[in-house]
């Protein structure tokens, strides 16, 4: 198949984390909605905290806007003490869920087995899985990067074939939450490097048409180059999601308004 980038509608993605309370969430999702009226062409997922999930529903309203959890379990019910399931995910209207971000790694003992587990139960619920991976600075700095990425991707994506299904975020560790981006050099080279193991384990039809985002303190003054990328299909953005100007003017750069 030949490269067509066309294919690959852009994805802007919010994490919101830890923050907001149910007032400013509705109230954040209605700014980036008027700050982005007319604007077509691109998808836009904003991932607000489990409790306020039905309230970003109702201010999301037929805006086009989807919904994102930041996690999800793999279990469908059970004596699971805190854990949310895909099915219930989808219950409320949310489409899609964060999975492997590398908070979670660092803090929640995340690893590539239970990103599998949890890939594949969103994957079976109809929940998309937005899967990242990403090197700490000390493995970049050792040159491992690529390394990493695929013992990552090997892991996560075990025994997984509805790959059009899901979304990878390329999160370099030193980038998130820091200022200090990827230059758009550095991030097409992973991402070119993610697509070819895509091809080479899946196939040209399947690699052309993933989207792999970047994310780390991407912004507005830097999407538009990050975003020009090949192989950078859009972003997932955590600091700069909490700012709708930021957040609408990243929107609007993808889409070259
Ligand atoms: C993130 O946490 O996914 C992220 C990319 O954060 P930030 O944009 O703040 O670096």
């Amino acid at each position: 198949m030949v490269y067509n980038p066309a294919m690959r509608k852009k994805l802007i993605a919010g994490n919101w984390k830890l923050n907001n309370n149910s007032l400013q969430t509705g109230d954040l999702i209605r700014k980036i909605i008027a700050l982005t009226a007319g604007i077509s062409g691109v998808d836009v997922v904003v991932a607000p905290v489990f409790p306020f999930l039905h309230a970003a529903r109702e201010a999301i309203g037929s805006s086009g806007i989807e919904l994102a959890a930041q996690d999800v379990f793999w279990e469908e019910k059970g004596a699971f003490t805190g854990e949310v399931a895909p099915s219930m995910l989808a219950d409320i209207g949310c489409r899609w869920a964060i999975i492997g971000h590398s908070e979670r790694r660092q803090y929640f003992g995340e690893t590539d087995e239970t990103v599998n587990k949890k890939t594949k139960a969103a994957i079976k619920a109809g929940v998309r899985p937005i899967v990242c991976v990403g090197e700490t600075l000390a493995e970049r700095e050792s040159g491992a990067t690529e390394k990493v990425i695929e013992k990552q991707l090997e892991g996560g994506f075990r025994d997984i074939s509805e790959f059009p299904m899901t979304v990878i975020a390329y999160e370099p560790v030193w980038a998130i939450g820091t200022g200090k981006n990827a230059t758009s050099q550095q991030a097409q080279d992973v991402h070119a490097f993610i697509r070819g193991w895509l091809k080479a384990k899946r196939g040209s039809d399947v690699a052309d048409v993933v989207r792999i985002l970047y994310g780390g303190s991407m912004k507005s003054s830097n999407a538009a180059e990050l975003l020009a990328c090949p192989d950078v299909d859009g972003g997932l953005i955590g600091g700069a999601s909490l700012i709708a100007e930021d957040f609408s003017a990243i929107i609007r750069l993808s889409v070259g308004k």
